[in-house]
């Protein structure tokens, strides 16, 4: 029986460093917005399990939000944002944490930011699981973020390739024969 780990070459982050980042992000954002019941806006699908494991450990009084926008085919970006799935409840006034799997060019937070500011929320802030600065086209930046990566295609922890290994609960880098297949 074929299985996901087999066709990881590469791990970045094992389960145990993920989960003490995502701790002590939890940790610093209940500190940091302690008094302002934030409204966490995930955006789908890739920030799934970050967002699963994150939310355990907020401490402070939040609500959840998610939007569903589609900016890649494969490892290549096609340039456009497309939102599939907006918002359910007002964001008027409220403070906006937009949580992220990777912050790569940047367009697709950008115009998420552009998009939700026009609905004059109190504030916007970005939590990102991982973060490839060297890529960045568009000006945005994360106030919170976990890792760095270099310029590598990532899989696991929420993380696709064409829809596959999400649920590896590490984060790595595919052999180049299953990229290339
Ligand atoms: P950006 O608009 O910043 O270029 O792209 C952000 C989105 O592209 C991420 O939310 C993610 O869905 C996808 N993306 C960027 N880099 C990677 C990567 O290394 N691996 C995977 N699986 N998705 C990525």
């Amino acid at each position: 029986m074929a299985k996901i780990n087999e066709d990881i070459e590469r791990v970045f982050f094992t389960e145990e460093e993920i989960k003490e980042k995502v701790a002590e992000l939890g940790a610093e954002i209940s500190r940091d917005f302690e008094g302002k019941n934030p409204i966490f806006i995930g955006v789908l699908k890739g920030c799934w399990v970050f967002m699963a494991d994150l939310m355990r450990n907020v401490s402070i009084p939040c609500s959840v939000d998610f939007m569903a926008v589609k900016s890649y085919a494969g490892t290549t970006s096609t340039g456009a944002v497309q939102i599939q799935k907006d918002l359910n409840e007002s964001i008027e006034g409220r403070h906006i944490i937009m949580v992220e799997d990777i912050l790569d060019t940047g367009r697709t937070l950008n115009y998420l930011e552009q998009y939700l500011s026009a609905r004059k929320p109190a504030s916007i802030t970005i939590a990102t699981l991982m973060d490839k600065p060297s890529r960045r086209q568009a000006p945005v930046a994360a106030r919170y973020s976990c890792f760095a990566v270099p310029d590598a295609f990532v899989v696991g922890y929420g993380l696709d390739y064409n829809e596959f290994y999400r649920n590896l609960p590490y984060i790595g880098v595919l052999k180049p024969e299953i990229y290339m297949d």
